[in-house]
């Protein structure tokens, strides 16, 4: 399965100060679609991630002191690279994590965008002089990287959610350690073997897997040489490591869960908004943090709405990523596919309507049927809960206040999408949602140019855009006196 993949990019041990460290011990990483075995990857654990930290603190100076030109024309080596091997990186992360090729080629794009934006971004670093309150004074405001930036990233993004820190990370002058999803860290590996080619310094890029993700994170947050850390992940383990993290007082950026609000008024344009439900419900087969997770739609066109969906999910061909015509993969584990399952089982208990699937699919062993819940209430739990899978479950609401005290009625904060024509409403839905991202009569809000993070308990910090440099700097203030 992995023939078609260049041997330079199949890595199964972590790369830490430019070295690729082979261990006695390994795990197993398997293809989601069908349990097959795809590698034993050598299974580091603490004294691994300390020497990754060791080894980022000793490359931190050196890489801080280089022009931020020549940082960016790594980054650029670093992004013509990610791009050259697109197919093979989008097969690797298929077979690994189970998302459809497109898709998966899709993430690829996405992920080296970053590479590419921060590169631009790291000539970019400007400071700012400021009004002294004296002729004899001078202030002077400079950014300055943090230091050694720590990560541990998820595996429904086993690319791009490595390149999105690790580019403003290394843009800034910052050095680098990550510790990818146990999953899938096939991805991470073949993203450092193209740092390496790109000339990118040993111990700037390091990348730590292991199955010991609690032996490893401890190290991560808590290291004394460690200034900043940076995750991606649910927000169980998020508050956990922001704990650890406080000892030291860690600066740190959480991109936490999501449990986004899909509102369709009655003045929407519903093809479009069956369009983006799509794109938002079922990428990835339902398993990202932005998925639309609550559907509210109209009283008015609840039903007009609720037929239209059901013959847009009937056409989704679910299947083996590889297969070209895929487009609901299988979910990443078994315990993952319980889970959905039991969230269905417990709504239509509640009272809630299926219109279509509601069980596992024929495809394989971890593959769930796309399913259309109806008459779903808030109060039930897959109304709370970040569902991650094929699911979409619709609610009925009666006025846009109602919508709206709907959509904010959870701790989460991250994405946040609604389809009306009328500006007067977009103005002001857009004003009172909760919510780090909205996406307004649009179902795919992500990319490099703009800020992406949550508020409330979906975390805080933004990556990508101009203001993802933020979290990576620190502001230096410099009084000149005695002029
Ligand atoms: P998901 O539901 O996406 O698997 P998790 O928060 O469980 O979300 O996992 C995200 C990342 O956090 C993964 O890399 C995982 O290995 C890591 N992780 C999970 N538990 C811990 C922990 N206790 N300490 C450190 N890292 C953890």
């Amino acid at each position: 399965m992995l023939q078609q993949i260049a041997d330079e990019l199949i890595k199964t041990s972590s790369y830490i100060n430019g070295r690729w460290c082979d261990m006695p011990a390994k795990f197993a990483v398997v293809n989601p679609a069908n349990q097959q075995l795809l590698a034993q990857v050598s299974d580091a654990g603490a004294a691994e991630a300390e020497q990754a930290v060791q080894a980022a603190s000793t490359a931190f100076a050196g890489w801080a002191a280089l022009p931020a030109a020549k940082r960016s024309e790594l980054l650029q080596r670093w992004y013509q690279l990610v791009l050259q091997h697109q197919d093979e990186l989008a097969r690797l992360l298929t077979l690994e994590q189970g998302k459809p090729l497109s898709e998966a080629k899709g993430e690829i794009a996405y992920g080296a965008s970053y590479l590419q934006w921060f590169a631009e971004e790291a000539k970019r670093l400007y400071g700012d002089t400021i009004p002294a309150p004296a002729n004899d004074k001078r202030i002077i405001v400079q950014r300055q990287p943090v230091g050694v930036v720590t990560a541990i990233t998820p595996w429904n993004f086993p690319n791009a959610m490595i390149a999105r820190k690790a580019a403003a990370a290394l843009a800034a002058g910052c050095s680098f350690v990550v510790k990818p999803a146990q999953q899938t860290p096939l991805s991470a590996l073949a993203l450092a073997e193209l740092a390496d080619q790109a000339g990118i310094p040993p111990g700037v890029f390091n990348v730590v897997v292991g199955s010991d993700a609690k032996a490893i994170g401890a190290v991560l947050t808590q290291h004394p040489l460690v200034a900043k850390f940076s995750f991606t992940g649910s927000t169980a383990v998020g508050k956990q490591l922001l704990k650890q993290c406080a000892d030291g007082v860690k600066r740190v950026t959480m991109e936490l869960g999501g449990n986004a609000p899909f509102i369709v008024f009655d003045d929407a344009d519903l093809d479009a908004a069956i369009q983006g439900l799509l794109a938002s419900k079922f990428r990835n087969a339902g398993q990202t943090c932005v998925c639309a997770n609550r559907i509210l739609v109209q009283r008015g066109v609840y039903q007009a709405f609720a037929d239209k969906l059901a013959i847009a999910i009937t056409q989704l061909k679910v299947g083996d990523g590889l297969n070209g015509d895929s487009q609901i993969g299988p979910l990443i584990d078994a315990n993952a596919l319980e889970k959905v399952s039991n969230l269905v089982q417990s709504a239509v208990a509640d009272g809630a309507r299926l219109l279509l699937g509601g069980k596992a699919d024929s495809a394989g062993k971890q593959f769930y049927q796309p399913t259309l819940l109806c008459d779903v209430r808030a109060d039930m739990a897959i109304s709370r809960a970040e569902i991650f899978g094929p699911v979409a479950p619709l609610m009925m609401f009666d006025t846009e206040q109602d919508a709206i005290a709907l959509a904010n009625s959870t701790e989460y904060g991250l994405a946040a999408y609604f389809y009306s024509r009328d500006i007067g409403r977009v103005f002001r839905v857009a004003q009172q949602l909760q919510f780090g991202m909205v996406g307004i009569n649009e179902g795919i809000i992500s990319n490099a140019a703009a800020p992406f993070g949550g508020v409330k308990q979906s975390g805080f910090g933004r990556e990508g855009s101009q203001y993802g440099l933020d979290d990576y700097t620190e502001l230096k203030y410099l009084c000149l006196g005695g002029l």
